[in-house]
């Protein structure tokens, strides 16, 4: 390992580099929910959402290798499995979401939702939640507030705060576009992580995105449903994370588990907007929607369907909050265990940032890998790949709770 982080801050430099442990982790192989590192150490996943239905999947990577040696090239010509994974797509969608543009990742798909918008309202005005994060493109960047601590938010784009708590109201949305319309700016979008990843993991009521859903339209803009974290089976009831969450949106955005790991992404949204685009602009991106992809796309499709993914991410789900919450009942720094799915937050509102990241790395000793979130990264972020066992997941709710026992009392 530490060859390997000194081979790799020489060529990938350290800048820029995602430091998500204290020690870099360097992993090898990946199965089902868990990976082996390079030092042959073996870990329960609970972190990665790419790959949704387990790392290495056989049918995934049986779909993408069959593919891969018949025909691996992009749409420029037009190939039977794009079509086939787009009337998948759009099968799964409310009625009028009935276009699908491939891309090759969340943020080109942020992106593209954004031109959408504005080809369709004419408008640049855009609002985001609190602490969102949609992407690493310079426009989605710029549409993420978790990029604009060092000042670069725009001038188009407003946030308002994440929906927290049992009963949250609307006003700080109000509030944000009263300031884009003080800017001069009238809002061409609303995008919304119906999970809340970023902002800490919340899952407000359905009255609350019906009103938001509501003020949103009567101000003229489209609602965005950004999907690239939550959706694909996570939230335990739907393959959509806005279904169960009241959101009505005109555009989805897709990424991350699409391809359990291939890059594959999409926006679904109505054929109206898109030919509003395409009146002002051409659109193609390389590798968007090549029959590799889609192969990918399509077998994560199956195996979700054919595993019963979707019900067994709810009995998982219910199983890691209920018992975490027990747990950790007498952890003074937990405040709370919440989520929906397989998305779980345990809350450790206030404590120091070190500390929580040093639970995260004792967490990860005991051998479980388990992410932070919220705008203080005080939030443990728990999101296995939906295939997780009930014995894995008692694993990782006796991991947790020891590790926090060890570290934040
Ligand atoms: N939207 C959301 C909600 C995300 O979480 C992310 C990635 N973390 C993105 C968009 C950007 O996706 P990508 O990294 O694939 O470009």
């Amino acid at each position: 390992t530490g060859a390997l982080t000194r081979r790799r801050a020489a060529v990938l430099g350290t800048a820029l580099a995602p430091l998500t442990y204290s020690t870099p982790l360097h992993v090898a192989s990946g199965r089902g929910a868990t990976m082996t590192d390079t030092d042959g150490r073996t870990y329960v996943d609970a972190y990665n959402n790419v790959p949704v239905v387990g790392h290495a999947h056989p049918r995934v990577s049986e779909a993408i290798a069959d593919q891969v040696r018949v025909l691996a090239t992009n749409l420029r010509y037009l190939h039977p499995r794009a079509i086939e994974l787009a009337e998948r797509l759009v099968a799964t969608v409310p009625a009028g979401l009935d276009t699908v543009l491939f891309l090759n990742s969340g943020s080109e798909a942020v992106d593209l939702a954004y031109r959408l918008a504005m080809a369709d309202t004419g408008r640049r005005g855009a609002l985001v939640t609190d602490f969102a994060y949609h992407g690493v493109t310079a426009a989605a960047a710029a549409l993420s507030p978790e990029e604009w601590l060092d000042g670069s938010k725009p001038g188009y784009a407003e946030r308002f705060d994440a929906p927290v708590g049992p009963d949250p109201d609307i006003a700080s949305f109000r509030a944000a576009l009263d300031r884009l319309a003080a800017a001069g700016q009238d809002p061409a979008m609303v995008v919304v992580d119906p999970l809340y990843t970023s902002d800490g993991i919340h899952t407000p009521g359905a009255a609350y995105h019906t009103a938001l859903g509501d003020a949103a339209r009567a101000a003229g803009a489209l609602v965005v449903a950004d999907e690239v974290q939550a959706g694909f089976g996570r939230a335990g009831d739907h393959l959509w994370s806005f279904t169960a969450s009241g959101l009505d949106p005109d555009v989805i955005t897709l990424g991350k588990p699409m391809g359990n790991g291939h890059p594959i992404a999409a926006v679904i949204t109505r054929s109206a907007y898109v030919e509003a685009l395409g009146r002002e602009a051409e659109f193609f991106s390389t590798f968007a929607g090549s029959p590799v992809a889609a192969a990918a796309g399509l077998a994560v499709l199956d195996v979700i369907e054919d595993e019963g993914l979707v019900e067994h991410a709810a009995v998982m789900g219910a199983r890691l909050v209920s018992r975490l919450r027990e747990a950790t009942a007498g952890c003074a720094a937990v405040r709370e265990v919440r989520g929906r799915g397989l998305l779980v937050g345990v809350d450790l509102a206030g404590t120091d940032p070190a500390v929580v990241s040093r639970v995260q790395d004792r967490v990860r000793e005991l051998g479980v890998l388990v992410g932070t979130t919220g705008a203080r990264y005080d939030v443990l972020k728990i999101r296995p790949p939906l295939v997780i066992s009930a014995g894995q997941i008692e694993t990782v709710i006796d991991t947790v709770a020891s590790a926090l026992d060890q570290i934040a009392d």
